[in-house]
Order: C-alpha cells, then structure tokens, then sequence
C-alpha cells in the first residue's frame, strides 16, 4: 500500500506573528518557517505504518515555492521514501490544493492520503473534506487513532466530548489531530540520507490546474491588546472588586 502525505511550509508555531502594517497580511519575510505541526504528525503516522508492514511506500507532497524543498526533505528525514514538490509562488488556496492533490492521487493511485486537520497559517481545515468530494472517497477526520485492517480503516475520531470510531473502505482519506502521535525528530544520518532520496519537481499546470485566488482577502488586524493582570492583596479585595467593580456576583 502506497500512502501519500500532504505537507505545508507555514510559519514556525513558535513564532509571534506580525500583521503587515498596511494591514494587507502577515509578515512572512525573515520569519522561521517550518512543517505545518498536523502534518508532522501525518508523516509520523505514515511512517509508523510502513514500519509495521502495513504499507509499501511514503510519499510526501508540498505545494508551495521552492522553499517547500526544504519542508520536504524533513518529511524523507523522518522517514518518506520520495517527495513531488509542485511548485508555485502564488497563494494557493484549499480548493487548488485539493485540485493538484486529486491529479497526483490519479497518477499514483495510493491506497490512503493522511493531510493535517488544518494549516495553521490558513486555518481553513478544508483541504481534506474537498479532496475526500473530488475524489468521491470516505473520509475520517480528526483522528486520534488509525487502524488499517484488509481493505478496511477504522478511524478514532476526536469529536466534541468524545470520540467517535468510524470504518471506512480503501481508498480513503484521513485528517490527523493533535493527540494521534508524537512525531519522531529526524537523526543526524537521516538527515544526511534524505539529501539522497528523490524529489520530483512539477507545476501545478503539469496537473492543468488554474491556482489563481477565488478569496479576495479584504483586511487582517492584530488582536485587541490584553489589559494588564492585576495583583490583589487578600480574598476580601477580591470579592469586593468582582461584586462591586466588575458586577460578576
Ligand atoms: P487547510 O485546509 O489549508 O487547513 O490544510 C489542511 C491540510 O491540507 C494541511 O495540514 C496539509 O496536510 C494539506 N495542505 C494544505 N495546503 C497544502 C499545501 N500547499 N501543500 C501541501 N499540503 C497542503
């Protein structure tokens, strides 16, 4: 079984992102970029597959600027057989994304494609559902556990208050949450080895798909300013300021 893996370049979780002073988007320049943490955890989950002979191959898949290379090479790093970088400049928005998807998935014809629940630059959380529909596939999102038996996956899905265990026929699709795994960190020789395996560069008209915007993005703002904490001396002052200044009793 073949398993492919989306992987977006977005900006470091670690890092405060900064709005654009003309308000037109967020600053990307001079910023650390990294792999979109849902998609770590979609390449761990691949991996871990393979490993335990459930699947043949890993191949991860960026669609981004040439830069994209790089998150690339951290997904063969923790263990990808090969990668296809479909390179673009532009913004591409999920319904592109699933577009190229849907061509690559007809080229390669995996047996299952493990994306992020959501990238957290975008926060769309639709990339997964629209390939799952042009694909005309099952799919179990938000996943806290994914077990593959025959022709079959059952997925433990994080629902509100709970979760949910679905079964799903192959092909399907799988969106990965946050408690699914802990990604592995990629060794020192793995890192060197990954330099070696092989990546496929493709456009995105190869796939004869049109990545030009259909969301026109009209503003973003910071948000508002915190005030600042307030240290109180005693349990008195505190249910004198919450009755008599804050009208919370
Ligand atoms: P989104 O729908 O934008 O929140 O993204 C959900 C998931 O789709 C991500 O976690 C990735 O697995 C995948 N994805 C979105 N955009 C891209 C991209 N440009 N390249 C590769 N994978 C992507």
């Amino acid at each position: 079984m073949k398993i492919l893996v989306p992987v977006k370049r977005v900006i470091d979780y670690n890092v405060k992102v900064r709005v654009k002073s003309d308000g037109s988007g967020v600053e990307t320049a001079n910023v650390k970029m990294s792999m979109n943490p849902f998609d770590e955890i979609a390449v761990e989950e691949a991996i871990r597959l393979k490993e335990a002979g459930t699947a043949e191959e890993v191949v991860a898949i960026s669609i981004g600027p040439d830069k994209a290379q790089e998150t690339l090479r951290t997904a063969l790093a923790m263990g990808a057989d090969r990668a296809i970088l479909v390179k673009t400049d532009e913004i591409v928005e999920p319904l592109s994304v699933a577009k190229i998807l849907k061509a690559v998935v007809d080229e390669e014809s995996p047996k299952l494609v493990v994306l992020g629940k959501q990238a957290i630059d975008d926060d769309a959380n639709q990339t997964g559902q629209m390939l799952a529909a042009l694909l005309g596939w099952g799919q179990g999102t938000f996943a806290n556990e994914v077990k593959i038996e025959g022709e079959k996956a059952e997925i433990t899905r994080e629902v509100d208050g709970g979760l949910q265990t679905v079964s799903l026929d192959l092909p399907a699709i799988v969106t990965t949450d946050l408690r699914l795994n802990e990604p592995r960190y990629a060794s020192l020789p793995n890192i060197m080895k990954a330099k070696k395996k092989p990546l496929d560069t493709k456009t995105p008209d190869d796939y004869g798909v049109d990545v030009a915007a259909r969301l026109k993005v009209l503003k973003t703002e910071e948000p508002p300013e915190r005030s600042a904490g307030e240290i109180l001396e005693n349990v008195d002052q505190l249910v004198d300021k919450l009755k008599n200044k804050e009208g919370v009793l």
